[in-house]
């Protein structure tokens, strides 16, 4: 089967031919229909830092996708050949306390699909059966393939309560935007989403976020004045894991406010601790999505009306991944899908 992998310790991503996967008794074998490239295929592609240490070189990359279950193992009884799916890429150890208490997203032994062990960008993928997430008929492929991102987005904006709060997400890159989408949706009041990148802001705008800002020309504050907000942003969403965007967040914090951090800063980040202590605010780290909670979230989110599909820009076929990698690497680009024919 056709595979895209790691196979040189260099920037890059390769097409090769692998043996289809043999799966155990307690998996599924999914056919994949689309693949959809997450920063964090980028990151291996431009093997950073992150990348060089973590991605064995060899290793078939990827973990966002929708496919067909095509053969069931031996053990599971709950689903069937035939099945669309998408699936959680966060395997998870069962045995540690937090597993143990049903809290399967602070699993300490976490393991991830086209991470650690082998993805997605594959004709097709094995994956245990406790993963695999089955759709509902009304949630389309091409949304299907962006959940496990835009279950970063739920997980984060869906922390804290948000209905009727003023929310300040920074960082507009597709889960920035898709977490300000959920935030306007399920009822903020104002929410304002930040970026350097203007083709970013723009598809903000598309998604119905009226106040997208660009760092660089006007501030958070000019923002604020415009709107009458005279005290500060009851919720933060980080989505940047830039450190003049955290800063920035929060010096527009109120006193007592709550802060999400999804974005992964590339190395420490200093801040001004005295924001923290003096306004008393909350910071949760946020990682993956809770399961299987956020995937319920997201369905009924999607079937009650939050509209997904600006955010998907690009199309391509699998066998012209490069021109998919190319555009995500450009900035210029929301969620890009790769379709393998199927
Ligand atoms: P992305 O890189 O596409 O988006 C980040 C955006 O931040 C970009 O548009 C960039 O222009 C913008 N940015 C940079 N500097 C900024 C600044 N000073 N102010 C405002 N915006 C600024 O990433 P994404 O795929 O949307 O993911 C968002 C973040 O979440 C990334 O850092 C990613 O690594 C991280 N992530 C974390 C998890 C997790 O489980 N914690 C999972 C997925 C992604
Ligand atoms: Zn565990």
């Amino acid at each position: 089967m056709k595979t895209l992998a790691k196979l040189k310790a260099e920037p890059g991503i390769w097409m090769r031919d692998e043996a289809k996967p043999e799966i155990g008794p307690n998996d599924v074998l999914i056919k994949i229909r689309k693949s959809s490239i997450c920063g964090t295929d980028v990151h291996i592609y431009n093997w950073d830092d992150w990348a060089k240490a973590t991605i064995p070189v060899g290793m078939t990359v990827g973990h966002e996708y929708v496919g067909t279950i095509e053969e069931v193992g031996s053990q599971v009884s709950h689903l069937e050949i035939g099945q669309r799916v998408s699936g959680e890429g966060h395997l998870t150890c069962g045995h540690c306390r937090n597993c143990r208490a049903g809290r399967r997203h602070l699993c300490r032994n976490t393991e991830g699909v086209g991470v650690n062990r082998t993805g997605s960008f594959a004709e097709y993928l094995c994956l245990p059966a406790s993963n695999v997430f089955i759709l509902p008929d009304d949630i389309s492929d091409d949304i299907a393939a962006i959940l496990d991102p835009f279950g970063n987005a739920a997980h984060t904006a869906l922390s804290f309560d948000v209905v009727g709060e003023d929310v300040l997400i920074t960082g507009a890159g597709p889960i920035g935007i898709m977490a300000a989408a959920i935030c306007r949706h399920v009822g903020a009041r104002h929410v304002v989403i930040t970026d350097i990148n203007p083709y970013r802001l723009e598809l903000a705008k598309k998604m119905g976020i009226k106040h997208a800002v660009n760092v660089t020309e006007s501030s958070i504050e000019e923002v604020m004045a415009e709107l009458g907000m005279t005290e500060g942003f009851d919720v933060g969403l980080e989505m940047s894991g830039s450190e003049p965007a955290f800063n920035g967040m929060l010096g527009a914090m109120n006193h007592g406010g709550r802060i999400a951090m999804l974005g992964i800063p590339p190395g420490r980040m200093g801040i001004d601790w005295n924001e923290v202590i003096f306004k008393g605010l909350v910071i949760k780290g946020i990682y993956g999505r809770e399961m299987f909670e956020t995937w319920y979230k997201m369905a009924a989110l999607i079937q009650g009306g939050l509209d997904l599909t600006p955010i998907i820009t690009h199309h391509y076929s699998i066998d012209d991944f490069q021109q998919g990698f190319d555009i995500m690497r450009s900035g210029n680009s929301g969620k890009v899908i790769l379709d393998w024919g199927v």
